[in-house]
């Protein structure tokens, strides 16, 4: 983030041996390295506590993806990643089913309390533009509904809080849903603005099949070459190579999505400056000249390149050659620097988390 740097964190081993980062297994045997102790004692807590972690991250930060690691990871059925925004589409859904309705409106009537008169934010609800925001009290009585459908559980709550105003709730968030005793941590996530644009302008999906991939930073197997450009074709085996294409607006990258993250970035210094509250730190990038004392370098995201070879094939195309090398941005203090593969993230978020525990 502009003029707020997070500590760097080491994942770095000397003599580590090479993980493949994507492949499920190695991931296994690479947490196991690099976080272990601390896997085992998160493990032996979760099994008679709990806690609240609020992910803090902009907007396509991949704040998700953390949290469903650091749970497929540590405890799949100790851990929920709850989020509000699919809530929001659930409820949405809920509205469309007029016996549904009535649970909805019948449990509100009990527990939402706020500014707004309860039939309007219902109607804010119905008839809600995406610009349009939700009272935030009307936000809390939903996601208290919700929680406590899911048993007691540890849980990240990603989307929340969303406004300015919503910070303060978040300080009292455990005593509404009922998890007074249990400890709550911030989680708040710095993703360079130029790793968001990028990845939103490389992503293509397939249009049989609906799978994202990116042409730069995770394609498939095969690659075409075709009037000056190449292309991915999803590898799915029922969709018989279709051709990936770019959705519409995606070519923009973040500019329509400027203000929101401007947002995001207030939201998170706000977080930052609070008391009382532990926080945990997590950064997506490296600056280069820190990288090799920080990192193993398989934990760098690759980024790919594509060239065509002189000879031609006996069928007249041209072969192609994909080229990998670490991807570099610059962050948003213009430090050069290397995005980094989910999982290292993951590690400094459990080794955070257990300290935060103080396990
Ligand atoms: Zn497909």
């Amino acid at each position: 983030m502009k003029d707020l740097d997070f500590p760097l964190f080491k994942t770095r081993i000397e003599n580590s041996p090479k993980f493949d980062l994507t492949d499920v297994e190695q991931r296994k045997e690479y947490f196991e390295l690099k976080a272990g102790e601390e896997i085992k004692k998160l493990r032996e807590y979760l099994k008679k506590n709990t806690f609240i972690a609020y992910l803090l991250g902009k907007k396509n930060s991949g704040k998700g993806t953390y949290a469903k690691m650091f749970k497929e990871i540590v405890d799949k059925n100790m851990i929920e990643h709850f989020s509000i925004g699919d809530m929001i589409r659930e409820v949405d859904k809920e509205l469309q089913d007029p016996e549904k309705k009535k649970e909805l409106v019948a449990f509100l009537e009990k527990n939402y309390r706020g500014f707004t008169p309860l039939e309007e934010a219902i109607s804010s609800l119905e008839g809600r533009t995406t610009s349009k925001l939700l009272p935030s009290e009307l936000i809390l009585a939903l996601a208290k509904r919700e929680i406590s459908k899911r048993g007691k559980k540890a849980i990240f709550i990603d989307g929340f809080p969303r406004e300015l105003d919503q910070v303060s709730y978040s300080l009292f968030f455990r005593d509404l849903v009922d998890y007074r005793q249990d400890p709550d941590i911030m989680v708040l996530i710095d993703v360079p603005e130029t790793v968001i644009d990028e990845r939103i302008k490389h992503r293509v999906i397939c249009p049989l099949c609906n799978t994202s991939r990116s042409l730069k930073l995770l394609p498939t197997k095969n690659v075409e070459h075709e009037g000056g450009k190449f292309y991915l074709s999803c590898d799915n085996s029922g969709c018989s190579g279709a051709r990936m294409v770019t959705k519409e607006g995606d070519e923009l990258g973040i500019e329509p999505i400027r203000e929101r993250l401007a947002i995001d970035e207030t939201l998170i210094k706000r977080a930052f400056s609070l008391y009382g509250v532990p926080k945990v730190l997590l950064r997506n990038s490296v600056p280069v000249d820190k990288a090799d004392e920080m990192l193993n370098d398989y934990e760098i995201t690759p980024a790919y390149d594509y060239e065509l070879k002189d000879d031609n094939l006996p069928t007249g195309r041209q072969e192609i050659e994909t080229i990998e090398k670490p991807w570099q941005v610059n962050d948003d203090n213009n430090n050069p620097s290397y995005s980094l593969m989910p999982p290292p993230v993951v590690v400094s978020l459990i080794k955070q988390i257990t300290e935060a525990l103080k396990l």
